[in-house]
C-alpha cells in the first residue's frame, strides 16, 4: 500500500510500506482522509521522539478491514476516526477516570508496522500515522462512528475538534454563563469559539494577531476581538471583563508565552487550560503570586481530555447537523502525493487545516470541490 515516508528530518516522500502482521489489539484500517496539524511538523523534523523512517499522522477517519483477536470497541466494517490520544481502558489513568494520560499515548513512539521497499522496519508518527492508504492501529486510538459528516471534516475528529471542543466542555467545563478568553485562533481556537458558543458562554473574548482569523472568530461565535498578543491584550481583557478577569482562559496559540498571557487574563479561582506545545522542552513561566494568592488552577488539555468513546461519536454527530462547522476550518486538500506541500503550509501558518485524500472513497463534499482545493 501507498503511504507518505519521513525518511529523513524534512525529508517526505511516497512509497509503498509492506504491513506486518496484525497484533491481538490492533485493528487493520483503511484510511480515507487524515487533517494535518502542526504536531505533524514536530514528527516529520525530528523533534518528537518517532524514529525514521516514518508515516506521519495522527488524526484520520476509515473503515475497519480486519481486527485482533483482543479487540472489542471496534469492528469490521465500522466506520472509525483515528483519534490522536488513545485510551486503552486499562491502564491505570484510564480506570482512574483520567483516559487523556493513557499509557498508550507515551509508549507507541518506537511502533513499527511493516517495512519499506528496502525492507526497513517503518515506525509510524507519535505512535498513531495517517498519511497512508491503510494502517495497523492500536484499537485505544480508534473510536467508531457514524459517518454521516463530509468525509474530509471527519477527519478532523480526531485532532482539531476533539483537542478544541473537548478543552473547552470536557477540561474547561464551561456552563452557561461563564466568560472565556481564548488566545490563539488557528484551527485549534476556532473549535473552542464554537464549542464555547455550544456551551452557552455569555462572554467569548478571542485574542489573535492576525485580524482575519479574528474576524472568523467572530462569524463562529467570538463576542470580542483583541488584535494583538502580550501584555497589552491581557489588559484589554481585564478591562472588557470590568477589572475582574474571564472564568476560563484557554491557551491555543502554541507558545508558552500564552499560557503566561491566559493566567494574567484569568479571574481569581478562575482556570487556564492549556493545549498548544511550543515545543516538547519548553518551559512555562508562571506568576507565584497569581498563583498562592490568586488561587487560580491551571490545567493541561491533551486531545481535548474526556473519554473519547463517548466524546468523538457525539462530536461526529454536531457535525453532521451543522452544529459544529468544519467548513470555514478545512482551507486545502491535497493528495497524498502533495501531502508535504500541506505539511509545509503548517509549518509556515498558512493554513488553519490541511486534509490529505488517502484513498479514492474519500469523497469531497461539494462546497471543497472549487478550482482551488481540488485534488490534483
Ligand atoms: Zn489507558
Ligand atoms: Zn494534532
Amino acid at each position: 500500500m501507498k503511504a507518505v515516508l519521513n525518511t529523513a528530518p524534512g525529508v517526505l516522500s511516497t512509497g509503498d510500506v509492506v504491513l506486518r502482521d496484525l497484533l491481538p489489539d490492533e485493528a487493520h484500517v483503511q484510511i480515507h482522509a487524515a487533517a494535518l496539524c502542526i504536531t505533524d511538523t514536530f514528527v516529520v523534523d525530528g523533534i518528537a521522539p518517532t524514529p525514521f523512517p516514518n508515516i506521519p499522522g495522527h488524526s484520520a477517519v476509515g473503515t475497519v478491514l480486519a481486527t485482533g483477536s483482543n479487540c472489542s470497541r471496534v469492528r469490521v466494517g465500522d466506520s472509525v476516526a483515528v483519534v490522536g490520544s488513545s485510551q486503552c481502558g486499562r491502564c491505570h489513568s484510564c480506570l482512574a477516570g483520567c483516559p487523556s494520560a493513557c499509557v498508550d499515548n507515551g509508549n507507541g513512539f518506537e511502533r513499527t508496522i511493516g517495512t519499506d521497499a528496502e525492507g526497513t522496519a517503518v515506525y509510524t508518527g507519535v505512535g498513531i500515522g495517517a498519511l497512508a492508504e491503510e494502517m495497523l492501529y492500536r484499537e485505544s486510538n480508534l473510536v467508531p462512528i457514524e459517518a454521516s459528516a463530509p468525509t474530509p471534516y471527519l477527519a478532523l475528529l480526531g485532532c482539531g475538534i476533539s483537542s478544541g471542543v473537548g478543552a473547552v466542555l470536557e477540561v474547561g467545563k464551561i456552563c452557561p454563563g461563564n466568560s472565556v478568553a481564548i488566545l490563539g485562533c488557528g484551527h485549534l481556537g476556532l473549535w473552542m469559539v464554537q464549542g464555547a458558543a455550544l456551551a452557552g458562554a455569555s462572554r467569548i473574548v478571542v485574542i489573535d494577531p492576525d485580524e482575519n482569523r479574528c474576524r472568523l472568530a467572530a462569524q463562529l461565535g467570538a463576542t470580542d476581538i483583541i488584535v494583538g498578543s502580550g501584555a497589552e491584550a491581557v489588559r484589554q481583557v481585564i478591562e472588557l471583563t470590568g477589572g475582574l478577569g474571564v472564568d476560563v482562559a484557554f491557551e491555543a496559540a502554541g507558545q508558552v508565552s500564552a499560557v503566561s498571557d491566559a493566567f494574567g487574563m484569568a479571574r481569581g479561582g478562575g482556570t487556564v487550560v492549556a493545549t498548544g506545545m511550543e515545543s516538547p522542552t519548553a518551559a512555562v513561566e508562571i506568576d507565584n503570586f497569581s498563583l498562592i494568592i490568586g488561587a487560580k488552577t491551571i490545567v493541561g488539555s491533551q486531545t481535548g481530555g474526556g473519554d473519547i468513546v463517548s466524546t468523538v461519536p457525539r462530536y461526529a454527530r454536531l457535525l453532521a447537523q451543522g452544529t459544529l462547522d468544519a467548513e470555514p476550518i478545512v482551507t486545502a486538500i491535497y493528495s497524498l502525493d502533495d501531502a508535504a506541500i500541506g505539511i509545509d503550509a503548517m509549518r509556515h501558518g498558512g493554513a488553519l487545516t490541511g486534509v490529505v485524500i488517502t484513498s479514492p472513497s474519500g469523497q469531497l463534499p461539494s462546497t471543497l470541490a472549487t478550482e482551488s482545493n481540488a485534488l490534483p
